[in-house]
């Protein structure tokens, strides 16, 4: 189970501290804050980035430089840009479901997961690896989580990221190869994007 800290809005200083700690895998919604977060802590050995939010296809470039992971793929012209400019390892990326049908929020249906699946494993540079999601705020997550843990099962993927600070001991439990935790770990966040 991997911890990803998650650092937005954070400042750098609160990323060092953290790897001093030890921690290092760390996850970013902002794009051209992941890409002035990964310049300026170049120096920290084995920091291992994660791009947690929804993307734009013009900041696609800083997402393909310094991130290990992408977490919230729901669309095949952003999967084809990350494709188009990786460079390196491919990009782990996850595929973000919508499992509440909630308009407010990224993700595909269930139901356009075989063919977006498909679809994104035809493309050079990029690795899918597991499925993401966020369940509807006030629900109990644990329908949300189960049903996503099958989805991954029913298609071979070995990565599932769930989980914040609000929910995350039940994401462990049903399965979370990953949680994302930001404000149990670094407090509340201040800055606005
Ligand atoms: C902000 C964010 C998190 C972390 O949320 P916390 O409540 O601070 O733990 C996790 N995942 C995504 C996609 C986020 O945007």
């Amino acid at each position: 189970m991997e911890l990803i800290a998650v650092s937005k809005l954070q400042p750098a200083s609160a990323i060092r501290e953290a790897h001093q700690a030890g921690q290092r895998h760390f996850g970013e919604n902002y794009a051209q804050e992941l890409r002035d977060k990964a310049s300026e802590l170049a120096d920290l050995e084995g920091l291992c980035w994660h791009a947690i939010g929804p993307l734009q296809l013009n900041k696609v470039k800083y997402v393909v430089r310094a991130a290990a992971a992408f977490h919230a793929l729901d669309r095949l012209e952003v999967a084809r840009e990350l494709s188009r400019r990786r460079q390196g390892p491919p990009l782990s990326c996850l595929i973000e479901l919508n499992l509440g049908g909630e308009s407010s929020k990224g993700g595909i249906a269930a139901a356009q997961l075989p063919a977006f699946i498909e679809a994104v494993r035809a493309l050079p540079n990029l690795e899918v690896v597991g499925l993401m999601t966020l369940p509807p705020l006030g629900e109990d997550p644990r329908p949300y989580f189960r049903a996503i843990a099958t989805e991954a099962k029913r298609w071979s993927l070995p990565q599932l990221s769930i989980g914040t600070t609000a929910d995350f001991e039940s994401a462990i439990e049903e399965g979370a190869t990953a949680v994302r935790v930001g404000t149990a770990l670094f407090g509340e966040r201040v800055r606005s994007p």
